[in-house]
C-alpha cells in the first residue's frame, strides 16, 4: 500500500486536533509539497511570458512550457503537437466542441454520450443538438451503472456523428468501456472525445490504447493546480480546426484585414498561457510517475473493496452503481441513507472530519434516470488511508438515526 499522506501539507495542517479525512478528491485533489514548491519555484526564478521575451528569462520560460508539454504527451502517449493547453476539462470539451463537431453537424446527425455525464459533457452537445436540429442520444447503464454492449450496438449508428465519454464516471464510479465504444463508433464513421478528468489520477490515460479522437483532463484533478487543464486530439483532426478564442501568439502573420494564424497547438492557446500552471502540472505527472500507474490503482481498489465492503450492508444505506469491488470501478462510492437529507449526512461526516461531497455533482441527467433528487459522494486518492476508510464507515454505521441527532444538536 502507499504511505503518501506526509507529502500533503493540508492533511495535516488543516486541523489542529488531527488529520483530515479528505474524501472529495473527484471535485479536485490536494495537492503535493513538490507542486506547491514549483509554483513558488516559478514566480521565484522562472517567471517571465512564454513565447515572447528573448532575453535569457523569456527563454528559459518557453522552455519549462514547452518541456511541461512533453511531459504530459509523453504521459498519455500522445505527440508534443497534439497537446494543447487551456484551463479544464470544461474548456477542452467546449472547444472541440465548438471548433471540431458544429462545423460538420448536418440536421438529423445524432451525438451519443452516456446518461451519466458530468454536466461539462452534456451541456455543449446538448446545445449543438438543439442550435443545428440534431438528436442527443443518451446510452443509458444498467441498474449496476455499467454500459452494456447492446446498448452500445443499438444506439451508434450510421447516424452518429459524435461520441462523448468518460473514461470514469464522476458520480457512480464505473470504469466505462472506452475502447469498445471507440470501436463501434469508428466503425459508424463517427468520431470520439474521452473526458478524462477522472481516469487520469486513478486509471491513467493511453490515447493510443483508447484508440480515441480526442481526449480532455483537468490538471487540479490530478495533484496539479487549478486552472489548466489539457486538450489532446489526433493532429490531422487538430490542423483542420479553426481556433477557439482569438488573440496574442495564437497568429503567425496579421496584417490590416486578416491574419494566418499558428499551427496547432499555439493555435489554441491565445492570450497569456498559464505557464506556472502547466510546470507545476507537469512537476504532479512526475509524482504520479514516480508513485507509479499500477501502485495507485491496486491502492485505490484495495480501499474501494474495504469501504463497500464495509458499508454495503449498513440498513438504510444505498449505494448508487456497482457495490461489487471486483468489478471495474474507481474509489468513488455514491449513496443515500433511505429518507435521509444527503446534505445532512454530508454535514454529519463533516462534523467527524470527514470531507465528501453531497448534491447532484454535475450530473442531474443521472441523478433524474436514478430517481433521486441528490446524494452523498465519498471519492478516495492515492493519499487516503486504510485507517481513513475505517473512520468513514465506523462514522456511517452510525447510521440514520445518529446522523439526525448529531446535525440536530450542532444546528440548535
Ligand atoms: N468531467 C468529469 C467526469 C468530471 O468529474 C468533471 C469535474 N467534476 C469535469 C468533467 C469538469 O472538470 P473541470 O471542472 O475541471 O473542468
Amino acid at each position: 500500500m502507499l504511505d503518501i499522506a506526509r507529502d500533503f501539507p493540508i492533511l495535516t495542517n488543516y486541523n489542529k486536533d488531527g488529520h483530515l479525512i479528505y474524501a472529495d478528491s473527484a471535485a479536485t485533489t490536494q495537492k503535493p509539497q513538490c507542486v506547491l514548491d514549483a509554483l513558488t519555484e516559478w514566480y521565484t526564478v522562472r517567471n517571465a511570458n512564454p513565447h515572447r521575451g528573448t532575453y535569457k528569462l523569456g527563454a528559459l520560460a518557453t522552455d519549462i512550457y514547452e518541456y511541461a508539454r512533453e511531459v504530459v504527451a509523453e504521459h498519455i502517449h500522445g505527440k508534443k503537437q497534439e497537446v494543447v493547453f487551456c484551463r479544464n476539462t470544461t474548456e477542452a470539451i467546449n472547444l472541440v466542441a465548438r471548433c471540431f463537431v458544429e462545423p460538420m453537424l448536418r440536421e438529423g446527425d445524432e451525438i451519443v454520450i452516456p446518461i451519466s455525464e458530468h454536466h461539462s459533457n452534456v451541456l455543449p452537445w446538448q446545445e449543438l443538438a438543439r442550435k443545428h436540429k440534431c438528436r442527443l442520444v443518451y446510452l443509458l447503464t444498467d441498474q449496476r451503472g455499467r454500459l452494456l454492449e447492446s446498448e452500445i450496438r443499438q444506439k451508434i449508428t450510421p447516424k452518429t456523428c459524435f461520441v462523448a465519454v468518460a473514461q470514469v464516471s464522476n458520480v457512480l464510479g464505473t470504469c466505462f468501456p472506452v475502447k469498445e465504444i471507440t470501436r463501434r463508433a469508428h466503425e459508424m464513421g463517427a468520431y470520439v472525445l474521452a473526458d478524462c478528468a477522472q481516469g487520469f489520477l486513478h486509471c491513467g490515460v493511453d490515447v493510443e490504447e483508447m484508440g480515441v479522437d480526442f481526449a480532455a483532463f483537468s490538471a487540479h484533478k490530478a495533484f496539479g493546480p487549478d486552472g489548466v487543464g489539457v486538450l489532446w486530439g489526433r493532429y490531422e483532426l487538430l490542423k483542420q480546426m479553426p481556433p477557439y478564442n482569438l488573440g496574442g501568439e495564437m497568429v503567425d502573420q496579421v496584417s490590416w484585414r486578416k491574419a494566418v494564424y499558428e499551427k496547432p497547438p499555439l493555435r489554441f492557446e491565445a492570450g497569456t498561457q498559464n505557464a506556472s500552471g502547466a510546470f507545476a502540472f507537469s512537476v504532479a505527472i512526475r509524482y504520479i510517475q514516480q508513485l507509479g500507474q499500477k501502485a495507485i490503482r491496486e491502492h485505490e481498489a484495495a480501499l474501494t473493496a474495504q469501504l463497500l465492503e464495509g458499508i454495503r450492508e449498513i440498513p438504510g444505506l444505498r449505494i448508487y452503481g456497482n457495490p461489487d469491488p471486483a468489478e471495474d470501478r474507481c474509489g468513488i462510492v455514491s449513496f443515500n441513507f433511505v429518507g435521509q437529507s444527503s446534505l445532512l449526512v454530508g454535514r454529519y461526516l463533516d462534523a467527524q472530519g470527514i470531507n465528501v461531497r453531497s448534491g447532484t455533482h454535475c450530473a442531474q441527467p443521472l441523478l433524474a434516470y436514478l430517481g433521486v433528487g441528490s446524494a452523498c459522494r465519498i471519492s478516495l486518492a492515492p493519499y487516503n488511508t486504510a485507517d481513513d476508510v475505517d473512520c468513514i464507515i465506523r462514522a456511517l454505521k452510525g447510521g440514520p438515526e445518529m446522523i439526525a441527532r448529531t446535525v440536530l444538536r450542532r444546528t440548535k
